[in-house]
């Protein structure tokens, strides 16, 4: 394996672990529409984060109606998988590089 290719995996991977993250949020939406804020997970590529945001309804599916778009904690994006796109004292937007990109839209919960 290349260099370059064990980092395409580990992209691609990230994106199929944080899309699983995006199908709770989903379900969260689904379940909190009339509150102001809900609650929903942060969608960081960690496996062992169990953090939680704070976002409006508004805000989330301003996040969701891209589907290269996950919702992450500050401080648990990482800079070799992702790049920043929004951001807030609260949470950050982040777009998936490289391979990684085309999973995240392939997954995307709203085209499915
Ligand atoms: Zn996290």
């Amino acid at each position: 394996m290349t260099e370059y290719g064990d980092l395409e995996k580990r992209r691609q991977r990230a994106a199929r672990n944080q899309s699983l993250f995006r199908e709770v949020n989903e379900r969260i939406e689904d379940l909190s529409s009339s509150a102001t804020f809900a609650t929903f997970v942060c969608e960081c590529m960690s496996e062992t984060c169990d953090e939680s945001v704070s976002l409006t309804v508004e805000e989330y599916e301003h996040i969701r109606s891209t589907g290269n778009r996950f919702l992450v904690r500050p401080g648990h994006y990482e800079p070799d998988i992702e790049e920043i796109v929004e951001g807030n004292d609260r949470f950050l937007v982040v777009a998936k590089l490289g391979s990684g990109a085309s999973v995240s839209e392939h997954l995307n919960p709203r085209t499915r």
